[in-house]
């Protein structure tokens, strides 16, 4: 009888993961579209200076406006896009566009900076050193002003990925570590990054108010941070006084709903002023 049981569980089981791979081999094939027929747009959220105010640079977001089910997040189609190499493509346009959007916006603000998100797969294609020096070409974008955001988890205890770190920051590319301590990593990795930029997860930014053993943590990545040179950035900043916070234990930048939600081009150009006269097209 429980083998019984067990065979009818199997059987609802394999319904379930069955319309879960109908659902994502649904979502791949829409995926491969999306890019041919301009699903794909990005959004930019503002990174500030804490101490200022001032903007810094824009996080590109990119989202998908699928034709029958409205806006699908990233956290949903980066994963498939990944299983299924799309990601290649999807990571490409994202870096061009985005290249091309922060130059334009250069003619009126030549200091602002560029983040954008470099998945694993990317990371890990062995052309991509040579994929962001054309992009930089091609767009004539200052390498300096470009940040590429990577995971801890995608860092293994390897070379390999301080070779292509460093291959890629010889361009003046900088890097970030994303979602820093949420990730499985040991800190003595930290040691070997040649890495300009620890992004503390919202995780950590979100409970610093209603939890006070958070600001110990906080405090304790952004010593250690500051102490391997490099620069701080809070992610998901709603409240006022987490900003002040942050920025009374020596972080430096931050970006959350505080300031902006990521927006599209358009809006971000309302925003900051960055529409040029000679724009009349
Ligand atoms: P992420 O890189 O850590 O980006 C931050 C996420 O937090 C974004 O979600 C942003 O909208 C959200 N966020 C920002 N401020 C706040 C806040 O104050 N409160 C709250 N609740 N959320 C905030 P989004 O845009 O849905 O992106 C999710 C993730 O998808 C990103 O996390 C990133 O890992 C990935 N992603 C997005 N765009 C790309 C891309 O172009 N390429 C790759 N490989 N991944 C991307
Ligand atoms: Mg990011
Ligand atoms: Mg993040
Ligand atoms: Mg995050």
């Amino acid at each position: 009888q429980a083998k019984e049981q067990g065979g009818s569980m199997y059987t609802i089981y394999s319904l379930l993961s069955q319309n879960d791979e109908h659902k994502q081999l649904m979502l791949e094939n829409d995926l491969r579209d999306a890019l041919e027929t301009d699903q794909l747009l990005l959004h930019y959220q503002p990174v500030i200076d804490l101490e200022t105010g001032l903007l810094k640079s824009f996080e590109a977001l990119v989202r998908w406006k699928h034709p029958k089910l409205g806006l699908v997040s990233p956290a949903e189609f980066i994963p498939v896009a990944e299983r299924s190499m799309l990601i290649n493509d999807i990571g490409t346009w994202v870096l061009e566009t985005a290249c091309r959007q922060v130059k334009e916006w250069h003619a009126v603000n030549s200091d602002i900076g560029l983040a954008v998100n470099v998945s694993i797969r990317q990371f890990r294609n062995p052309q991509f050193p040579d994929l962001v020096k054309d992009v930089l070409e091609i767009t004539e974008y200052p390498a300096h002003l470009l940040i590429l955001e990577i995971t801890e988890s995608m860092m293994q205890d390897d070379w390999e990925s301080i070779r292509i770190i460093d291959e890629i920051r010889t361009l003046g590319v900088k890097w970030a570590i994303d979602d820093f301590g949420t990730g499985y990593s040991s800190l003595s990795k930290l040691a070997f990054l040649p890495i300009d930029y620890l992004k503390i997860d919202r995780s950590f930014t979100m409970e610093m108010l209603t939890h006070p053993p958070m600001q110990s943590i906080v405090q304790t990545i952004i010593d250690m941070g500051r102490n391997l040179d490099m620069e701080l950035i809070a992610e998901g900043i709603e409240e006022a006084g987490q900003s002040l916070l942050l920025q009374h234990y020596g972080c430096q930048f931050g970006q959350g709903y505080l300031f902006s939600k990521p927006l599209p081009a358009e809006e971000i150009e309302q925003a900051y002023c960055l529409t040029t006269l000679m724009k009349v097209h």
